[in-house]
């Protein structure tokens, strides 16, 4: 039974770059909806001709969503069911689709996600870097004093930081991320993900740039840069707390051996607390 319903906004994730990576729900809702909302309705044709789906498209891109979304919140106030969809994985991750979904939301219009591929996520999840705490940092600047600033404001986070990056870019930015990050810093170039030529490469910043300026092969294509964060420092008082607690922990609860140490080490209960959590995880 078809679970689409009328005046609702589906948010549908298409592949990244290999057909197959769509889910039977995605292309039964864009068989089903009433209007397909797509950011370059060529580029989605080839998607829609290769799963059969024949339901009438209707561009929006950067330069028309404001009016575009006026339209197609008249056309859900109607009844009709809509999705969008952007060229490649989720749309709004840097795509269109933030305005269009806010004024529906405004106007209390239901908004359901069809999840699915996502460059970001793909890239993270295979990179070998942190992925407990992560910071999406969208497009860099293309001019070299901005994109130094935001990486300067960048240097002290200590979750991993994720990039996308044009290929006629990249060297410039591995530049810029060895010069402001220190050439040691762990980062990922994940490029091609899920085509032919995907190629997923972890080393330290120096190496990665080294690798990337010496083989033009790796400025081709599409790509996520991902670094490190920034290691958190631990203090010799933390040392300190954390080596009586260790013991402490062997012979009482964790509320006790906190509160002990508090007491002896005259730090906050609530440090001693939750240090003493994360040393029993
Ligand atoms: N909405 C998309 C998503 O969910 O990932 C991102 C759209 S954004 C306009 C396009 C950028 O995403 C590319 O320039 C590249 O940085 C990244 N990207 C998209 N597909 C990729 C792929 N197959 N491999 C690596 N990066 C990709």
């Amino acid at each position: 039974m078809s679970e689409n319903q009328a005046a609702t906004l589906y948010i549908v994730a298409t592949p990244i770059g290999n057909l197959s990576d769509i889910s039977q729900r995605a292309i039964d809702t864009l068989k089903e909806v009433d209007v397909i909302a797509a950011e370059d309705t060529r580029h989605s044709g080839t998607l829609l001709q290769h799963y059969s789906i024949s339901t009438p498209m209707i561009s929006v891109h950067e330069h028309n969503e404001q009016q575009r979304s006026e339209v197609l919140l008249a056309r859900l106030q109607q009844g009709e069911s809509v999705a969008l969809i952007s060229d490649a994985g989720t749309p709004l991750i840097s795509d269109p689709g933030y305005r269009l979904v806010s004024l529906v939301r405004e106007h209390d219009i239901r908004v359901v996600p069809i999840p699915g591929s996502c460059a970001l996520i793909s890239a993270l999840s295979a990179s070998g870097l942190p992925s407990d705490r992560f910071s999406f940092e969208g497009f860099l600047s293309s001019k070299q004093g901005a994109r130094q600033q935001t990486l300067e404001a960048l240097v002290n986070d200590s979750r991993t930081l994720i990039f996308y990056e044009s290929p006629r870019r990249l060297q410039a930015s591995l530049t810029d991320m060895v010069a402001v990050f220190g050439k040691d810093r762990t980062a990922c170039l994940a490029r091609e993900v899920t085509k032919l030529h995907e190629t997923i490469t972890t080393k330290p910043l120096a190496d990665l740039l080294e690798w990337v300026s010496s083989d033009s092969n790796q400025q081709r294509g599409e790509c996520v840069l991902l670094v490190e964060g920034i290691k958190e420092q631990v203090t010799s008082d933390e040392i300190e707390i954390n080596h009586m607690l260790t013991i402490l922990l062997k012979e009482l609860p964790v509320k006790k051996a906190a509160a002990v140490t508090a007491s002896l080490l005259d730090v906050s209960k609530n440090t001693a607390y939750d240090m003493a959590l994360k040393l029993k995880q």
